[in-house]
């Protein structure tokens, strides 16, 4: 599973991180960023935030 964040979508709300606080964070730029790259066991939060972001900014390549 890949994970991608689209910066220029993202509006920083910080839903997803609330949400997956061991997947994201809010980085320097302000925009939210991936702090792992290991998702095992995490699909199903990973898929709850996807459907929680508000402008559509998490894409997931299964
Ligand atoms: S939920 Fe979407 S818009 Fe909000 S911080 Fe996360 S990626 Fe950005």
């Amino acid at each position: 599973m890949k994970i991608f964040i689209e910066n220029d979508a993202c509006i920083s709300c910080g839903l997803c991180v609330s949400m997956c606080p061991d997947i994201f964070r809010i980085g320097e730029s302000g925009k939210s960023e991936l702090k792992t790259d290991k998702f095992d066991n995490l699909e199903s939060e990973i898929k709850n935030c996807v459907d929680a972001c508000p402008v559509n900014a998490i894409k997931v390549q299964e």
